[in-house]
């Protein structure tokens, strides 16, 4: 039987729709939101308007210059008395993301649980793929793929255990697409974009959401390679409410990968040609295969399809199996 308050709940719900998002607003009072590296940029943003919008936050922050070496503890303290002041509840960290165990135990002292993760640390350290040094690649792996792999490891048992949980993770377009010079970056971003996939498929069961995005904004990063006008078109603040749509419970995405910025979002997917096939037994030389080439890579024959899962991905090969030749 449905009492009076549910009456009204279910239709504040049924308001709730793109032309009137205010019937259900995105609220999180009583969780808890760590946000690394939100001592300053998107991660600051991000921290500023979860403290608003009612979580307990832990604004971590190693205060590292850009390229990583080095801090100061003043980045993460500012943001706390900001949260602080607009009357909001926030406390500092300041480890290096490469200690997620030290992040998480600030959030179960000062708070007592932790229910979102964001997972936004991050460094450039950008040469050319000649110039790049072991240190450089290793430097940048170890806070982006190995910062959020370590936070997120010492959050999972909690999130499991109480059966709720979103993480939003930092990847970046030149993870998705390339771009010279950034090797080490693109790729421990592209492997934050796998890592979020398998989590994704791992949360399930336990109502753990688990999304990537692929900001765009203007902030000490950016500052260098993008002109003020843009710095400016491109505020952290446009990224914010997308992170926090997806840390909160309204959302019921998962393993989706987003570009986003300037006020504007986006969802970014795998796409597969329909492919060549040949006869599966053991005759295909190099020459067939060119034969076929405008073919395997023709994403306008109607063909192409989006696979989202390798058993998606396999059901072609396993067509293939009975294919005697023409
Ligand atoms: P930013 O340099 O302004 O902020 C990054 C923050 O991370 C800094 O405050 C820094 O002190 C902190 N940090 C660095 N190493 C840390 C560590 N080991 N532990 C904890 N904190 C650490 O940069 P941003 O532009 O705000 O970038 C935020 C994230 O977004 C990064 O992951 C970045 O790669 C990604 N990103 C940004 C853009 C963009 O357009 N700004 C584009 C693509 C991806």
């Amino acid at each position: 039987s449905i009492t009076d308050t549910d009456f009204v709940e279910l239709l504040e719900r049924a308001k709730a729709s793109p032309a009137n998002p205010k019937a259900d607003p995105v609220r999180f009072d009583g969780q808890v939101a760590i946000v690394t590296g939100a001592g300053g940029g998107l991660g600051r943003a991000y921290a500023l308007l979860l403290g608003k919008l009612g979580a307990s936050v832990v604004v971590n922050d190693l205060g590292a210059p850009m390229a990583g070496q080095g801090s100061d503890s003043r980045a993460a303290d500012l943001v706390v008395n900001e949260i602080v002041k607009a009357g909001g509840k926030a406390v500092a960290n300041y480890d290096s993301v490469e200690e997620g165990e030290k992040v998480v135990e600030t959030a179960l002292k000062a708070f007592g649980r932790v229910d979102i993760l964001v997972n936004n640390a991050g460094i450039l350290r950008d040469k050319s793929f000649v110039r790049m040094s072991d240190a450089d690649w290793d430097l940048v792996q170890s806070v982006h793929l190995r910062g959020t792999y370590k936070v997120i490891k010492a959050a999972w048992p909690h999130l499991n255990k109480q059966k709720y949980g979103r993480i939003v993770n930092t990847a970046s377009a030149v993870g998705l697409y390339g771009n010279f010079g950034q090797t080490n970056y693109s790729a421990a971003k592209a492997g934050i974009v796998g890592l979020s996939k398998t989590l994704a498929v791992e949360g399930a069961r336990k109502n753990i959401k688990v999304n990537v995005i692929a900001p765009n904004a203007g902030t000490r990063m950016t500052a260098t390679i993008m002109p003020p006008e843009m710095v400016e078109a491109f505020k952290p603040e446009y990224v914010a409410p997308l992170v926090a749509f997806l840390s909160s419970s309204a959302s019921e995405e998962t393993g989706g990968v987003f570009e986003v910025g300037s006020g504007w979002v986006a969802q970014v997917r795998w796409q597969r040609t329909g492919g060549a096939a040949f006869p599966a037994n053991r005759t295909l030389t190099p020459e067939q295969v060119r034969s076929k080439w405008s073919q395997a890579i023709d994403f306008e024959d109607g063909r192409a399809t989006h696979p989202t899962t390798p058993g998606d991905s396999l059901n072609d090969f396993m067509a293939n199996f009975d294919n005697g030749g023409d």
